[in-house]
């Protein structure tokens, strides 16, 4: 005799928490990269930290690896190496 269980709960699905602000990393140089003065500085989803630094939402670095537009023609994307790229939050 066959016994089929109902796993009525199977589809409850776990709510995926949003990943923490990256921790805010300055690179003064290519190959160098150093935790921010500021005790626990993060980098929020507009690109600021929490000193007030343009750095990369998405790893939290800022320097060199950022290309900042100066809003001419129009152009406000910041562009990071790591590939994200987004909006100053000089222009929103
Ligand atoms: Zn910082
Ligand atoms: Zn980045």
């Amino acid at each position: 005799m066959l016994w089929i269980q109902d796993q009525g709960s199977a589809t409850a699905a776990a709510a995926v928490p949003a990943p923490p602000p990256p921790l805010h990393l300055e690179v003064p140089d290519l190959d160098r990269a150093r935790r921010c003065r500021l005790p626990d500085c993060r980098v929020g989803g507009d690109g600021r930290a929490d000193c007030g630094a343009l750095a990369c939402p998405a790893c939290g670095l800022s320097g060199w690896n950022l290309v900042c537009p100066d809003g001419f023609d129009g152009d406000w994307l910041v562009r990071c190496t790591c590939g994200f790229s987004w909006v100053r939050p000089e222009a929103a």
